[in-house]
């Protein structure tokens, strides 16, 4: 089990690129884990499986078959939390949570859970990443989460710009 400051570690030292690109993080996370990691929504079907099976559709989900990771993502939220879920997926796989399996059964998937200490793991991973990002995201000029901060540093801002 990798202590936080090991998450932290791995979170920092990840190349990072300027616009940030979160293809070529997954690029760079496949060739660390050492299998193809494939980004993308979830098929409609899943969302209808597990409707039926009254189970919830986490925000992100990994899939790992023998030769392949698939990590699944809901399109219905904001993209900053989109990509927060997806970097927590990530942080499993970095920190080796993951293990290969053939067992795609959806009501497997979708009520399989890690420890505590493996989701602290990624949600260290993610927002230790996602602090890197801050800066990348203010120079291409995009907003952080609206806040009351934002709207009074925008206000200021704008006075003095007149
Ligand atoms: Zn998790």
């Amino acid at each position: 089990m990798l202590k936080p400051r090991e998450v932290v570690r791995i979170a920092r030292n990840l190349p990072i690129t300027d616009p940030f690109d979160l293809d070529a993080l997954v690029a760079e996370v496949s060739e660390i884990v050492g299998l193809p990691v494939h980004l993308a929504p979830y098929p409609p079907q899943t969302a209808v499986e597990a409707r039926q099976l009254g189970e919830a559709l986490p925000a992100a989900l990994c899939i790992a078959t023998a030769s392949r990771v698939h990590v699944l993502y809901r399109t219905d939220t904001t993209e900053s939390h989109q990509r927060h879920s997806i970097l927590h997926e990530v942080g499993h796989l970095l920190c080796r949570h993951v293990t290969p399996n053939a067992d795609s059964d959806v009501r497997t998937l979708l009520r399989s859970t890690y420890d505590d200490a493996k989701e602290k793991a990624a949600e260290t991973f993610a927002y230790e990443f996602e602090r890197r990002l801050g800066p990348l995201r203010a120079q291409q000029g995009e907003r952080q989460e609206d806040g009351p901060l934002t709207d009074t540093i925008e206000r200021y801002g704008s006075i003095l710009e007149g």
